[in-house]
């Protein structure tokens, strides 16, 4: 039903006609419009027959939304005024009335539009009413102004086209609204007091600034581009929330409901605490202990220079019979022409006391003046007066604020209400601060703790891109040894001498090896770092120990294209190979199959299956041929049927990867300019996770050594997890990476998961013996990076690496022994000692080596279920594992060598990349 309070709007009569009566209104003689109408109304149609007027030829604006003509107009009546007349006017309501009636619904609709658009913009409102007015600005007026006052604005122009970060358009939009805040007072106050010649000269300086709108414009327009929707004229009345406070509405005052996942409220406190009347009446209490102060802001201008004084301002103590707060020289500091402004601030927590509940901007001006006449003997009369009462525009950060604001935020946490809490009510009163603190609490939702299973080079990885996060509140790292580095072991004796029992040499290359070296430099360990550059004998000469001999491997084209031991052919004839043996489509195959087949049987029998063993001490007719090393040729057959046929069809020089193409520290450019084949660190590789392990501690990182976790529990959804350790100690976080070999994990999940602990330990882990021995002086002239084993081979060593030929120590010849593997069990029953493993290692080494003389020293380390077994099915096993860890929406990730490979730049790569997953 249409209202007949909205059928009569102000102003019609002025512009009405008699064509303005509709034509096919059944009521001529009673109709309103035949009758005298108030003066300044506007009949939009009959409050009889609701059949629609013409659209007089010239409408009144502020007569159409029952205005007075007037610059102070409420945005908020205006607004609600056109809904209501727009409401009126909906096509909807003209469906069954004639064509002529519906097309009046669109001129009328369009009409108020445009009066709307019109009133609701200061300038334009401005602008028409100087136009009511009788004076209206015209084309070529604006140019009248002066040199200074264009300066000026040239000025704003420069620095706003020079704006690019939103923070720096956020400070020139707050400038430039204050600008344009005293402009809509100063001439505010014109109209008001009748005095339109002044009106329309502040109008016409305004448009300068108003075309500055940009500013607010600009950064809105940032915003909306990204995607961000503003509504104006939004007002909110009420917040509801489910019983668990979990769930927000966001009422309107136009009862319009919004729902989202998070709030942010960054009203002021005392706004904020209404909306928590009834929902949570002790956090609407808390918020409205913020209390604000009214402040009034008076500026006086002045001809001419009207004091000697050169000073920032002066304050006055609250002691003083004086009713001011203290008053700033402005143009002292930065001078504007000829002219002597002050500020005087007046009120603040005394506002009510000295001027009641109302005073007039009048009384204030005629109070600042006085005051600074008494205080400054100014005798001058001011040029102009400029008063504003701002209500209510300051918290005051009373004894206890800190505590208030603690208490707010912790109750909107304790009971879960997805808000947050920013603005200058709490976090400070700067532009900077407020600005500081809507990125904090953007931050603040985002933050998350973690624990991280396992203190390896997987685990110290994690920790390390989680601490480059800004939204890592916690980082506790669980590890149940007593030391960090996990297999990373070197022991070093009291002359000096070092052993390492784990990882010895690093490759350079690749992505995975170049974000190592990013890493090494970023440790500050760019010094330590020993590099062996090519054509050094550990990078270019490789034993085979087969047949009672210890055969080099083919390293040029020239020993690849002849035949030597243990190969049966040229080891180039692979190729030919390769080209004419028949793909195998599958998944996965063995690596000892599928390098048969592509390359030949005797390639891997002499040099894939020693170099599985080397690698992970593996068989390499178990391991799969598309997780480990060969995964990429493994990959080429599957696409283009063979290794050479791959290479032909693409280009050799693949595109770089993206990881490839990220940064390139100065250590990586050195490592490829000179050509390094692997690096190592002075004092063995522990030098690396010790160093570590100390910056994580330094950026906070708590580090928690001899704490094992035992088990893992979680409520019914699995969303949360527990870490429980072995003393009943329970650690809660909001995501756990779980670097721990996927044996270990598995019985995590023993209970919690059987499913996801079958397929965790269906990956296979190996025990290998190191066995170090040191002699004296120089005891093989045979210069490589040492030798491998074949299987086949009646020898209980898997091989042997030549430590001190990379690396010399003094007047020794250190040799590391790799024993066991896949092998272990068979070859030394299920414990043997460290001493029984020692005896073999050298008596294997003599035989091979043909050594004869005493180690000085011999240090044996059983590695139990140290190295995973990337047997076939490996990447579907991982991919099925992580899949049920998404599927069951555990916040955790398996990160390290149970998954992503074995070396150490693999492991470290894993733990990046599992860190960034999470933020995906
Ligand atoms: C003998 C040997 C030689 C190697 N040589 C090389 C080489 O020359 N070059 C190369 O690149 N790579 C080499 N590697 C491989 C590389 O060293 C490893 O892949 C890598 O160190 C594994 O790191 P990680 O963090 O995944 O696992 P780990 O090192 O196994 O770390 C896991 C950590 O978790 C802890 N943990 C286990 N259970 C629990 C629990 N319940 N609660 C809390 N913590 C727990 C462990 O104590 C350990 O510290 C070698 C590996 C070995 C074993």
């Amino acid at each position: 039903m249409l209202s007949r309070r909205l059928l009569a709007v102000r102003g019609w009569r002025r512009a009405y006609s008699s064509q303005g009566k509709p034509s096919e209104c059944p009521h001529p003689s009673s109709c309103p419009m035949d009758q005298p109408q108030e003066q300044n109304q506007v009949q939009v149609a009959c409050s009889k027959c609701f059949l629609l007027a013409q659209v007089p030829s010239s409408l009144n604006h502020f007569h159409l939304f029952s205005l007075y003509e007037t610059f102070d107009v409420e945005q908020k009546v205006l607004s609600s005024k056109f809904k209501a007349l727009q409401n009126v006017l909906h096509p909807d309501r003209f469906a069954g009335k004639s064509e002529d009636q519906a097309i009046l619904a669109d001129s009328w609709s369009s009409a108020v539009n445009d009066a709307y658009q019109n009133l609701s913009k200061p300038l334009t409102r401005a602008l028409y009413l100087l136009e009511c007015k009788g004076q209206p600005v015209q084309e070529g007026d604006a140019q009248v102004m002066d040199n200074e006052f264009l300066m000026h604005i040239m000025e704003v122009n420069e620095e706003l086209d020079e704006v690019d970060s939103p923070e720096e358009l956020a400070k020139l939009a707050k400038t430039n609204l204050d600008v344009l805040q005293d402009y809509f007072e100063r001439i505010s106050h014109a109209f008001q007091t009748d005095k339109v010649e002044q009106a329309r000269e502040l109008v016409k300086e305004m448009t300068y600034f108003c075309g500055l709108e940009t500013f607010t414009q600009k950064w809105s327009q940032v915003l909306e581009k990204q995607g961000v929707e503003i509504r104006r004229d939004s007002k909110i009345s009420d917040l509801r929330s489910n019983k668990k406070g979990e769930e927000l509405q966001v009422i309107m005052e136009n009862d319009e409901v919004f729902e989202c996942d998070h709030l942010f409220l960054t009203i002021p406190a005392f706004v904020s605490s209404r909306l928590f009347d009834k929902l949570d009446p002790n956090l609407s209490n808390i918020l409205n202990n913020i209390p604000f102060v009214d402040v009034g802001v008076v500026n006086l201008e002045f001809e001419g220079r009207v004091t000697d004084i050169e000073a920032f301002g002066f304050l006055v103590p609250s002691n003083q019979p004086v009713r001011i707060l203290g008053t700033t020289f402005d143009t002292c500091a930065f001078p504007q022409g000829n002219k002597t402004i002050f500020t005087v601030m007046m009120g603040g927590k005394w506002f009510q006391e000295l001027f009641g509940e109302n005073p007039s901007p009048d009384s204030l001006g005629e109070i600042a003046l006085s005051e600074l006449r008494h205080i400054m003997n100014i005798q001058e009369q001011p040029n102009r007066v400029m008063v504003k009462i701002h209500r209510k525009c300051i918290a005051q950060y009373i004894v206890g604020h800190k505590q208030q604001v603690q208490l707010a935020r912790e109750r909107v946490r304790s009971h879960g209400y997805p808000l947050s809490l920013v603005g200058s009510s709490y976090d400070g009163a700067g532009v900077n601060d407020v600005i500081m603190s809507g990125k904090q609490q953007v931050l603040a939702v985002f933050e998350m703790s973690y624990v991280v299973a396992g203190g390896g080079l997987g685990g110290l990885a994690v920790a390390h891109y989680l601490a480059k996060l800004p939204t890592t509140r916690k980082i506790l790292i669980l590890e149940a040894s007593s030391r960090m580095g996990g297999w990373v072991q070197t022991s070093t004796m009291n002359d000096g001498v070092y052993f390492e029992h784990g990882p010895r040499t690093v490759r350079p290359v690749g992505p995975a090896g170049h974000n190592t070296l990013n890493l090494i430099q970023e440790l500050g360990l760019d010094q330590d770092v020993l590099p062996i550059s090519r054509p050094h004998p550990i990078i270019t000469k490789r034993l085979i120990y087969a047949d009672g001999t210890l055969c080099e491997l083919p390293s040029n084209l020239t020993s690849a294209l002849r035949t030597l031991p243990p190969f049966k052919r040229p080891i180039a004839t692979c190729l030919w190979n390769d080209i004419r043996a028949p793909a195998k489509i599958c998944e996965d195959d063995t690596l000892f199959e599928f390098v048969s087949r592509r390359l030949g049987a005797d390639i891997a029998q002499n040099l894939i299956d020693p170099m599985t063993r080397g690698i992970c001490a593996g068989d390499a007719r178990q391991i799969s041929a598309a997780a480990f090393v060969a995964g990429p040729l493994f990959r080429m057959e599957q696409e283009s049927g063979g290794i050479v046929k791959h290479l032909l069809k693409n280009s050799f020089f693949q595109e770089k990867s993206v990881l490839e193409e990220s940064e390139e520290s100065d250590l990586v450019q050195r490592a490829k300019s000179e050509k390094w084949g692997v690096w190592s660190l002075k004092g063995g590789l522990e030098t690396f996770t010790q160093k570590w392990s100390q910056v994580l501690e330094k950026q906070g990182v708590e580090i928690r050594r001899d704490s094992k976790i035992s088990d893992l529990r979680s409520n019914k959804k699995g969303e949360e997890l527990q870490v429980i350790m072995e003393n009943d100690e329970v650690f809660e976080c909001d995501h756990l990476f779980l670097t721990i070999p996927a044996f270990v994990s598995s019985r995590l999940f023993d209970k919690l998961d059987p499913n996801l602990s079958n397929i965790l330990n269906n990956i296979p882990f190996v025990d290998v013996g190191v066995v170090n021995l040191e002699f004296e002086g120089r005891v093989t002239d045979i210069e490589a990076f040492g030798f491998l084993v074949p299987s086949n081979q009646p020898v209980r060593i898997l091989g042997t690496t030549f430590d001190t030929c990379a690396f010399p120590q003094g007047n020794k010849t250190i040799f590391t022994v790799m024993m066991g593997g896949k092998w272990f069990q068979e070859l030394f029953g299920e414990n043997p000692s460290p001493d029984s493993l020692g005896e073999i290692a050298l008596s294997e080494l003599r035989h091979i080596m043909n050594i004869q003389e005493q180690p000085n020293r011999v240090m044996v380390k059983i590695h139990r279920k140290c190295i995973a077994q990337y047997i076939v099915g490996h990447k579907q096993q991982v991919q099925l594992a992580r899949e049920r860890v998404r599927s069951h929406g555990y916040p955790l990730s398996l990160v390290g060598s149970s998954y992503d490979g074995a070396g150490v730049n693999d492991v470290i790569m894993s733990g990046k990349q599992q860190v960034l997953a999470v933020f995906e």
